[in-house]
């Protein structure tokens, strides 16, 4: 049985992740300093797949420590989560998100190739297309001008890779650049679980939705869009985890280098057509008023999602309602998020 660590893998992606690897027969270790997570999600996901995980508080950026991960474990293969990614905040602290971004990438390389670990599977993002509005975003679009801190951690852990791989011709990687992912486990036991008030748009309308917060601003409803609000392209979060998986395998039976992969549904969806859907999924209106564009915000964002299914097998299957549903349940089943201990 292969074992895969993945690090960050006690946040909303990665435990996801877990739960896929898990029933694609994969072991899993999990490296997390639960920087954004909270310790339940561990016994949540103990409950959905009926085992515990091998688990270390580690901060990736610390080799020492995280040596002792590679040390104590036969690991084939990495998926690195880890990282923040608040992207207001990485305005506010920049050098905090170059330092723990890149740092925890470089951390992960050094010991992968001290321990001969080849495959390695990173969440980049479509934020490294920029401000370019040239849709659907194929894998082979120029790289644009990130507009924040954050977005270029992921422009230039890319390029690192990159040069990692030309040092290093042994090596695997995947590139995976996901576009909005959203929704929430089947389960309703784990999910996304923001700390303080949510900045994404899903996040935040379930808590309008459950009555923690009072209204939703939709910024702006004058973008050159069919009903004048932005289109992006949702992914539900366990199709975003199958998708990890399909990396792993495509990995496995393919040569050294690096390869790239969108993964979106190629369908915008435009912030209307998400309340309406939400409204459907909860079954009352959603409390809403328009005000004014955020700042760095692009009329349209979706992939192309051709590579991926060609070479990669990859094919989201979940529609805009599956996603609103399973945020809804989550919401319900977890008012107030997870405990803290
Ligand atoms: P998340 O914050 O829920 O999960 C990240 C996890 O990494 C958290 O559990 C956190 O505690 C941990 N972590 C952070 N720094 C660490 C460090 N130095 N050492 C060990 N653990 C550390 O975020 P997520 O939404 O699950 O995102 C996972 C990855 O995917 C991130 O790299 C993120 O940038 C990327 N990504 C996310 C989105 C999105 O919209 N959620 C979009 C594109 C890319
Ligand atoms: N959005 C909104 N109100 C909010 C949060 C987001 O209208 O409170 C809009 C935002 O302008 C964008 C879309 O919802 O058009 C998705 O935003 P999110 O932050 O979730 O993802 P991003 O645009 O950063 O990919």
């Amino acid at each position: 049985m292969s074992t895969v660590l993945v690090t960050g893998g006690n946040g909303y992606i990665g435990s996801h992740t877990v739960i896929s690897l898990f029933e694609n027969g994969y072991d899993v270790v999990i490296a997390d300093n639960l920087a954004n997570s909270k310790m339940e999600v561990q016994r949540r996901l103990e409950k959905i797949c009926g085992r515990s995980f091998k688990f270390y508080n580690v901060d990736c950026c610390d080799e020492e420590a995280l040596s002792v991960v590679f040390e104590e474990n036969k690991i084939d293969a990495v998926i690195h989560f880890a990282g923040l990614k608040a992207v207001g905040e990485s305005v506010t602290i920049p050098l905090d998100y170059y330092s723990n971004n890149i740092g925890s990438m470089i951390t992960v390389c050094r010991l992968m190739k001290k321990y001969g670990v080849r495959e390695l599977v990173f969440s980049s993002s479509a934020t490294v297309y920029g401000m370019s509005e040239d849709v659907p975003f194929t894998e082979e679009s120029p790289l644009g001008v990130c507009t924040n801190p954050y977005g270029w951690t992921k422009w230039m852990i890319e390029q690192i890779l990159r040069d990692f791989s030309k040092a290093e011709p042994d090596m695997k990687i995947c590139l995976l650049r996901y576009f909005n992912p959203v929704g929430a486990h089947e389960s309703g036991l784990i999910g996304e679980d923001p700390r303080g008030i949510p900045n994404n748009l899903f996040p935040y309308i379930s808590k309008v939705a459950g009555g923690t917060l009072e209204k939703l601003t939709v910024f702006g409803d004058d973008y050159p869009t069919p009903d004048g609000t932005c289109l992006r392209d949702y992914i539900h979060v366990c199709d975003l985890a199958d998708g990890h998986v399909k990396a792993i395998q495509y990995l496995d039976s393919h040569d050294s280098g690096v390869c790239l992969f969108n993964l979106g549904t190629g369908k915008g969806t435009s912030v209307k057509e998400a309340i309406a859907a939400f409204e459907k999924a909860c079954g009352h209106p959603i409390n809403h008023v328009f005000g004014p564009r955020r700042p760095g915000d692009i009329a349209v964002c979706y992939a192309s999602t051709e590579k991926a299914e060609k070479e990669l097998g990859f094919k989201a299957r979940y529609t805009i309602d599956d996603m609103c549903s399973s945020c809804w349940k989550w919401q319900t089943m977890n008012p107030e998020g997870l405990s803290d201990n």
